[in-house]
């Protein structure tokens, strides 16, 4: 990939692309958020690699959706439309997983998810399945344009999944939306192909990182190698059990294709009188490849038009040093979406970055976060001499192959605390703490100079039982945390707090595992200050195991709190039993987003 730089915001208005003297642009990207020129933005991420790359780039930003008009702001593009629902699937945006409508937006400006003052649907900023509306008023709008589909909700969508607002299944946005094309995952590579095609006058066949709907004919017509065919839509309706098989394949085959992108299998599912083809994966960008991407001219600020939008002021200070998660939890999407395989960047890039961001005016000189999905995947690797088709690294516990550098980590923590301008390095993002104990130096630093307040942990559940279904390590862990944590502070004479993630009413978990966790915490003298309850979004094992009420490993039926009255007595356990301990208990599922962790980059 080449990169050349440009400055200043990329059109978001006809009069900012008149001002450049463009009678046309290559593309319009269309999302959800507020258009915010920092590389923790999809949208911006793409753009900005769009336009280093030589192509005339348009945002059109949480366009109206009661009429095609704003589609129309730019003329048709030359090349595509790309939409995504932004940052965040559009459900999980507008809706509490308990299914009450949001009242705020942080990734619209001052947080209204609204235009104007009324709370009405037809006004919400971000329309519920953006992808799909988005899809069918650019249709509206240019009948023959090209439609590309990316980001997370059209990622975590591509083939049968389940939506928790209408508590069904649903098919693949491809068959719901008028567009040629899902672009899934990390889509840099993708985007290029596409763009590139296009302007070749070529056809979008086959591209890796991309899904197509075809017809039988078609299919027939394309001789497509030896694919692995997922359960139906109307073999699924008609045993449901297939979901969580379907699931389990799509995770099987994300992880075995790290090893190999190029010698993946092409995954079919029949829906709705069309197959849904995913192509191999894009292979990850590598390190290089991550640096030239952030050395891209970023405003890091939101477009005028837009005045505050909350998620900059909270995102805008922090740095992206890792990309993808080989941690594999059931109930986060980030291994499916950014990958199992773990891509830091150098030393260098993230150093220039932070020089970059204390040099900008109104820099507070506090960096609030040195992170990613998981911050001390930091320089981890695979050491196997073979190509790992397992690529599940840290459970049931860490890989005898898993390289650890804690040396990378701190190394990176020292030069960009000693940056020019840099008083405060914080690293937020969450942190494995089985690896942790493994890289006791790093966790000392973190706990002594990089940690801003409590230590946020994410045990999710104490109760070994849950924890398998959650695919995270044993209970032992947390213990064996807390004991070394506690000893480092008392040779340093400090006394450390912690802040446990916690999460309520996951599949399998009953109220009596709430209550042994609320048992156990005290008795480990951690105070409950934020817990979530299990929110059953797009693209996890753990929906699945929600949906059919089945075990991820034994296929054996386990309990599911679905009802409102179920789910309520399990925060009610976490909310009532630590009162005294918990001044500041606080239940994420009514009061924010749910937690998918920090998604740096979702485009
Ligand atoms: S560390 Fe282990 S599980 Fe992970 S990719 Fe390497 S061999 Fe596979």
């Amino acid at each position: 990939m080449t990169h050349e730089k440009t400055g200043g915001f990329l059109p978001a208005s006809s009069a900012e692309m008149a001002a450049r003297g463009w009678k046309y642009v290559d593309v319009v990207l269309v999302t959800g958020d507020a258009y915010v020129d920092h590389p923790s933005f999809g949208v911006a991420l793409i753009a900005r690699l769009l336009e280093a790359n030589g192509y005339r780039v348009a945002v059109l930003s949480q366009p109206s959706h009661q009429a095609p008009d704003d589609f129309r702001r730019f003329g048709e593009p030359r090349l595509f439309f790309g939409i995504t629902a932004g940052n965040l699937d559009s459900i999980v945006a507008n809706y509490s997983g308990n299914a009450k409508v949001r009242d705020r937006d942080d990734y619209s400006p001052g947080g209204n998810p609204y235009f104007g003052d009324k709370a009405e649907k037809k006004l919400r900023r971000r329309p519920d399945r953006a992808t799909i509306l988005y899809s069918n008023l650019a249709r509206a709008a240019y009948p023959e344009a090209v439609i590309v589909l990316g980001g997370i909700e059209a990622s975590l969508r591509r083939f049968v999944h389940y939506d928790y607002q209408q508590q069904r299944l649903r098919g693949s946005v491809l068959t719901d939306a008028k567009a040629d094309l899902v672009i899934y995952g990390m889509g840099e590579r993708a985007v290029l192909e596409v763009a590139a095609r296009l302007a070749r006058g070529q056809d979008l066949a086959g591209i890796p990182g991309t899904c197509e709907r075809l017809t039988a004919k078609e299919m027939e017509a394309r001789d497509i190698p030896a694919p692995v065919r997922l359960p139906s839509w109307a073999e699924i309706q008609a045993d449901p059990p297939l979901f969580l098989a379907a699931e389990l394949t799509v995770d099987l085959q994300a992880r075995a294709s790290a090893a190999d992108t190029a010698a993946s299998e092409p995954l079919l599912q029949y829906q709705q009188a069309a197959w849904v083809v995913q192509h191999q994966p894009a292979a990850p960008l590598d390190t290089a490849e991550l640096d030239a991407l952030y050395r891209l001219p970023f405003t890091r600020k939101p477009h005028p038009a837009c005045g505050e939008v909350p998620a900059w002021r909270m995102i805008r200070d922090s740095l992206t040093i890792v990309r993808g998660c080989c941690g594999n939890c059931s109930f986060c999407a980030i291994s499916r979406h950014q990958g199992p395989k773990v891509v830091s960047r150098s030393r260098d890039s993230v150093v220039q970055e932070a020089l970059s961001l204390a040099g900008q005016q109104g820099f507070s000189g506090t960096i609030s976060d040195l992170g990613g999905p998981t911050a001390n995947l930091y320089g981890t690797g695979c050491l196997s001499p073979q190509p790992c088709k397992r690529h599940d690294c840290l459970y049931p516990k860490v890989c005898k192959f898993f390289k650890i550098d804690e040396q990378a980590m701190l190394g990176l923590l020292e030069a960009v605390a000693g940056c020019a301008g840099v008083k405060h390095l914080f690293v937020s993002s969450g942190l494995r703490m089985e690896l942790l104990l493994k890289t006791p130096r790093l966790l000392r630093r973190l706990l002594l100079e990089h940690t801003p307040g409590a230590m946020k942990i994410a045990p999710e559940h104490t109760e070994d039982a849950v924890l398998r279904l959650m695919h995270k390590p044993g209970s032992s862990v947390l213990g064996e945390f807390l004991a070394l944590c506690r000893e480092i502070g008392k040779k340093e004479g400090r006394n450390f707090h912690f802040t446990p993630y916690l999460i309520a009413s996951h599949p399998g978990c009953t109220s009596a595992d709430m209550e042994k966790m609320a048992a156990r915490l005290g008795v480990l003298g951690l105070a409950v200050r934020q817990f979530q309850d299990f929110t059953p979004t797009p693209g996890t094992i753990a929906t699945a195991m929600y949906v059919t009420g089945l075990d991820r490993e034994t296929s054996l039926a386990i309990p599911v709190a679905r009802s409102a009255g179920e789910r309520l007595r399990q925060r009610q356990v976490l909310e009532h039993r630590q009162p005294a301990a918990s001044g500041k208990t606080r239940s994420a599922s009514q009061k924010a987003l749910p937690r998918v962790k920090r998604m740096k980059r979702q485009a």
